[in-house]
């Protein structure tokens, strides 16, 4: 029954391609496909839907505003549901932390949310170089392709692609080599060859691009950097902000603050687009309508997202509940990774995001993915060889349904790497680079 899928949509489909059912509902952590079989969820629409899918007090009060006709797009107008959305973000989220950012409501997309990011540190600076990272991403769209590693992705984007340095992200070369020494001196020699950028570019965690971690102290001396050169710092919190690692934000923990941070993805609450850019006050230097667009602020999804800003981050408990379940998911990821110690697999991770990483046996992430969707698990692949499982559920699953698909991640891992002996992988490996 997947055949108009097959015969009208693009080629360009992906995520289907792995996992071929068709869905027709889904509540918290599991989704229903049309013949009525359960998957438990543990991709969240790549960290879209944080608190589930149809959470019920947020499903109420979407249901309340379209029962009254409450408004659904007003360009960029004053709504109330927008007023209602600026006050719980200042007053639940920003304030308490010490945070003071104006807020920019770019298109619905996270790519928007850092093409707006990047020309405004441009127009800020007068710079036009931005410095980004290796295996980083940021979106699609030709700007932030341009700052995103994967060639895979950038192919299509070629002559578009300018303006934008790589330089290796924190453990690139391994736990030898500080690449934050890479960083400050290609940034203090004149001769390096690196114009001085408008701005430095990050995620705290890779999460398209393998679960990779920065430190908390790379992550500072990065801060400090820029400080003492006038180089902005954008952190990219699509991803893994939104509670992803714990906090709201991921970079709370590293101590530092950037100058402009970009949120997508789980803002919006339920699975509704939204994307906003947070920026410091002193460099609100837009001009009205200067970078303008038809969708910008999605009343709908401004009504889901200051009910879950009011339900879970007025206190401490649903970090606490975070850091519970990330416990728990680090503990059985790592019994894995000690179980098949010889695969040498590593766990990667913070909070509840985490990567069990395949770097020796690149396919077997890609098979036991496979084998875990046979199962009813939606497990997804990461990094720059499909070599890293990626553990995303949403932040409100149930404890045993975590449990239950850790289950199911420890039986296809022995059916993978034990069933398929080292043998069979490799030969699998080797059709792969064939092919
Ligand atoms: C998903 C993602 C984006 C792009 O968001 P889209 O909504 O897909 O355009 C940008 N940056 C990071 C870190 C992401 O994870």
């Amino acid at each position: 029954m997947t055949n108009i899928f097959e015969t009208l949509e693009s080629q360009v489909r992906s995520y289907c391609r792995a996992f071929p059912a068709v869905f027709r509902k889904a509540v918290g952590a599991t989704l229903y496909d049309e013949s009525g079989r359960r998957y438990i969820d543990f991709f969240a629409g790549a960290g879209a839907l944080n608190y589930g899918h149809n959470h019920p007090f947020i499903k109420r009060r979407i249901l309340e505003y379209l029962q009254g006709d409450g408004i659904i797009h007003a360009l960029d107008l004053y709504t109330t549901a927008k007023r209602e959305f600026l006050e719980s973000l200042e007053s639940i989220i920003l304030r308490p932390r010490g945070l003071d950012y104006k807020v920019q409501f770019p298109g619905p997309t996270g790519t928007n949310a850092v093409e707006a990011a990047m020309k405004l540190a441009r127009k800020v600076t007068g710079r036009h170089g931005i410095v980004a990272f290796t295996n980083g991403y940021h979106g699609m769209t030709a700007g932030s392709l341009a700052a995103t590693g994967n060639a895979y992705h950038r192919r299509a984007g070629s002559s578009l692609l300018n303006g934008v340095s790589f330089l290796p992200y924190d453990g690139y070369f391994g736990p030898e080599v500080d690449t934050f020494d890479y960083l400050r001196r290609f940034t203090e020699d004149s001769s390096s060859g690196l114009d001085k950028p408008a701005a430095v570019l990050l995620e705290t965690i890779q999460g398209e691009g393998g679960v990779n971690v920065a430190s908390f102290h790379w992550l500072k001396r990065v801060e400090t950097l820029c400080r003492e050169h006038q180089i902005l710092l954008i952190v990219d919190d699509i991803q893994a902000g939104c509670g992803r690692t714990g906090t709201f934000f991921s970079f709370q923990p590293a101590d530092i603050t950037p100058d402009i941070v970009t949120l997508s993805k789980s803002i919006g609450a339920y699975g509704l687009p939204l994307s906003i850019v947070l920026l410091k006050p002193e460099l609100d230097c837009w001009e009205p309508g200067e970078h303008n667009g038809t969708f910008r602020g999605n009343n709908l999804a401004f009504v889901a997202a200051a009910e879950a800003l009011r339900l879970y981050w007025r206190d401490h408990t649903f970090r606490l509940a975070i850091g519970h379940k990330a416990h728990l998911l680090r503990r059985r990821l790592t019994a894995i990774a000690r179980q098949w110690e010889s695969f040498g697999i590593s766990v990667r991770g913070r909070g509840l995001f985490a990567g069990l990483a395949f770097e020796d046996h690149p396919t077997a992430a890609r098979l036991i993915s496979q084998e875990a969707f046979h199962r009813g698990l939606i497990l997804e692949t990461c990094g720059a060889k499909d070599q890293v499982l990626k553990f995303l559920p949403p932040l409100i699953i149930e404890e045993n349904l975590l449990e239950e698909g850790l289950d199911i991640v420890a039986q296809c891992t022995r059916q993978v790497l034990a069933g398929g002996t080292d043998a069979s992988i490799a030969e699998e490996e080797i059709q792969q680079t064939n092919s």
